[in-house]
Formats: C-alpha cells, structure tokens, sequence
C-alpha cells in the first residue's frame, strides 16, 4: 500500500501550530492546503514553514503563521461571509481567508505588492478574492458592508468610519497601538447598539499608512 506523507517540515507547522493552541480544525486544514512558499521571496522558500514573519518587497512583511492563524480563528469564519482584509502584503492571510468564507476583499497600497498578490492567488485558483489597490483608510463605499473585517497592519486606533463597515453581528480584528513597537490586537464585535471591545494578545506589526503608495 503507497502511503504519502507530508514532508516533515510540513508536519512540524501543523505540530507547532496546535501546540501554541490553534484548536479550530477548519483553520489548521487551510493552513495545511495553502502553500506558503508561494507567498515568500524566492530566497526564503526553505524558511516557508518555519514559525517567523519574513521580508517582502516593499519594505513590508509576511506575518508569522502563527498570528495569522490565530486572526483567522479569532474571526469565527463561516462559509457565508463577506470578509474585509486591509493589508494584503503577499496575499497569504487573504488565500487562507479565501479557504474559509464565501468572499474575500483584500486592500493593498502599494502597486507591486497587489499586482503579486493577485497573480499568485490566481495561480492557485483562489478565485473568490479581490485584490484592490487602494487605502484601507478610506475603503470604497461601492464595496458594501463586511460580515469580518481583518487589518493586518498597525493602526493607532480604528477608525470608526471602518468600523461601521461591519454589519451587526460582525466581528473586526485589528493591531492597534504606536506605529513603532509593540501593538495588542483588538477584536470588536459590533452590537445592535455599539461595539463589544475585547484585547488579546500583543503583537508587531507593520505600521497602517495613509494613501496609495507613491512609490511602486
Ligand atoms: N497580510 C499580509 C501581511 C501584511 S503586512 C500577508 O499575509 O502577507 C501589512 C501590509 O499592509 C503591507 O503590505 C502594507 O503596505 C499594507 N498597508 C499599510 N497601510 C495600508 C493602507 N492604508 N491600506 C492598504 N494597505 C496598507
């Protein structure tokens, strides 16, 4: 009987993923499915599967597994949803978030960063993103309103203009805190009358800018 086994460096991610206390199964098969050497620079291919964020172009990040894992259970996804991604990077969280819901809305504003996200999610048949060039500081009002919205960089405080993106019911997950060090993820779950405001845990993130990117 042939038996295929994933590469063990595959095993380990899923191994460290659970043992840092990712439980939702449906969030661990994404993470398995999506490859993430897809989604690193050519010279981080043998690092793809090791616990760490890496360099990108742009002088941008991809997050560590862990913490997109984590955002993704945080978000209690169903097959349903709408979901709002502010920061795109290389299109990583958008594919794993793509795996789980219906729609997914990804915003990038740097023009390299977008146009590679989107020829890799394409690549892989991921057909239910949207990749836009744009501000997630000013997200278009043609674009409706989010079951989930997920901001995968830092922003001193959310918006409540983004905020109010989210039907009732949704939930929002975001980094906020100074641009420089150490942020804490917040989770806001919008009520029939405001929003409930839940801190999880601390992390670091690139810094939400304002704007199109002027460079590519
Ligand atoms: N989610 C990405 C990693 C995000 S790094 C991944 O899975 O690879 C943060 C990204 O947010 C960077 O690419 C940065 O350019 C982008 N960004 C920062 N401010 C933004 C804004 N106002 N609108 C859209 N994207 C923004």
């Amino acid at each position: 009987m042939a038996v295929t086994l994933d590469p063990p460096e595959k095993m380990m991610f899923q191994l460290t993923l659970r043992r840092r206390g990712i439980s939702d199964q449906a969030v661990l098969r994404a993470m398995e499915e999506v490859p993430r050497e897809v989604f690193v620079e050519a010279r981080d291919r043998d690092d793809a599967y090791r616990d760490s964020a890496l360099a990108i172009a742009c002088g941008q990040t991809i997050s560590q597994p862990f913490v997109v894992a984590y955002m993704t259970e945080q978000l209690q996804l169903q097959k349903t949803h709408r979901v709002l991604e502010i920061g795109t990077g290389s299109g990583y969280q958008a594919a794993i978030l793509s795996r789980l819901c219906k729609q997914v809305l990804t915003i990038e504003r740097y023009r390299t960063l977008a146009d590679g996200a989107r020829q890799r999610l394409e690549k892989l048949g991921y057909y239910n993103v949207e990749v836009l060039l744009g501000d997630g500081f000013d997200v278009p009002a043609g674009a409706g309103d989010f079951d989930r919205i997920i901001v995968t960089a830092a922003m001193e405080q959310v918006p409540d203009k983004l905020a109010e993106r989210l039907e009732v019911g949704g939930i929002l997950i975001a980094p906020v805190g100074p641009h420089q060090g150490t942020q804490t993820l917040v989770r806001m779950v919008r009520t029939a009358t405001g929003f409930d405001r839940k801190e999880l845990v601390d992390v670091r993130f690139v810094p939400a800018l304002p704007g199109i990117a002027r460079e590519l």
